[in-house]
Formats: C-alpha cells, structure tokens, sequence
C-alpha cells in the first residue's frame, strides 16, 4: 500500500530488489483494514487508483506493515506483478493457520485457473501444505471461497464469501475442507 511518490513502504527488510508498488494499488481496493473498517473488495476513499494514497504520512498501522508477496518473495516470478495480473497473493496467520490467499480482482476472477499461474499455485498448494500445514485459497468478490486440495488439486468451494466481504481480512474466520 503505498504513497504517490514513494514506492518502498516497508522499514524493514525482505523486500525483493528491483520491486516497486508503482503504478500498482491493487491491495487498497482488495483488502480489509480493521483501522478503517473497510471490508474486502471495497477501494478505500484515500486512494488515487495506480497511483497511491491520500494520507501516506499517516495512514493506518496495517497498511504501514503490509506488503504482498509479490514485494517479498522472489519465488513469484514478474507475471505475479499484481498490477498487470489482477490478483495479489498474500501469505499470513489466521490463528493458529498458515493461509496463502490469491485475492483477484474483478477483472481476474478466472485468471487463477490459467497458466502460468495455476501450476504455481497447484505446487504451492503441495508444498506450502506438507512443510507448514498452510492451505492456499482462492478469494473473490461474490464468490465462494475456494480451497485447493494439496493433493488433487481440485479447488473445494468452502464457504460463501458474500458474509465475509464486509469483515476486514484480517478478522475472517479460517475456512478449511481441503
Ligand atoms: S498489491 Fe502489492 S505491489 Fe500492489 S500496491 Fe499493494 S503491496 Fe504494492
Ligand atoms: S489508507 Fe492508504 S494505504 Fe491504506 S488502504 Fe487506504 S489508500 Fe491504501
């Protein structure tokens, strides 16, 4: 989540090199900020779209903290540039459970289940599973919450995301059934 004129948000280290938010504020209008209370899949009233935020300087703890994994993880490769694919994929705890979430956009509702993603998120899903017991989920607006089986890769609708569009991402309950 970041600033019209600065790209680097994070004070801390992680970052891939080379890898900036600009022209990209794909997270403000996906994500839940409890601070704000605004559900997922709402834009945020600060934000210029593709160019940043409205009150950088003071913006709320959780988007001063965030950043996607496509920022810290050199494992996703530039086509997971959440500006040119239309989804953000994010790792976190939900309690006790380790969650890789692809959020897409409106425009990518179905762009998880092309390549090259899918092979990514199938070997995700397998990997993510037996090293850490994470699940990798599917998250879309009007949708149902789908979760990819580790195994068979199917994707299990798990739960109806419609009740959960107006609770911050960070407050969802945990949804398994792979
Ligand atoms: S989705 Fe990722 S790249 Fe885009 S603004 Fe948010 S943190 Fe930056
Ligand atoms: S407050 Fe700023 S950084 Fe946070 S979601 Fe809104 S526009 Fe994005």
């Amino acid at each position: 989540m970041k600033q019209t004129t600065q790209t680097n948000t994070s004070s801390g280290g992680g970052e891939v090199p080379g890898r900036t938010c600009s022209g990209c504020t794909l997270c403000c209008s996906l994500f839940g900020i409890v601070e704000l209370k605004k559900p997922v899949f709402t834009i945020c009233k600060h934000c210029v779209i593709g160019k940043g935020c409205k009150i950088y300087e003071v913006r709320p703890q959780t988007c001063a903290a965030f950043l996607c994994c496509y920022r810290t993880s050199a494992a996703l490769l530039e086509y997971w540039n959440p500006k040119v694919c239309g989804m953000v994929v994010n790792r976190e705890a939900n309690g006790e459970t380790d969650i890789v979430s692809i959020v897409c956009s409106n425009g990518a509702k179905h762009r998880w289940k092309q390549e090259p993603f899918w092979s990514d998120i199938k070997r995700w899903a397998a990997v993510f599973h037996t090293r850490y017991g994470a699940i990798v989920r599917i998250l879309r607006k009007g949708e149902p919450v789908l979760i990819i089986n580790p195994k068979t890769f199917e994707a299990h609708a798990a739960g109806n995301l419609k009740g959960m569009e107006a609770v911050p991402q960070w407050q969802q309950p945990v949804i398994t059934g792979a």
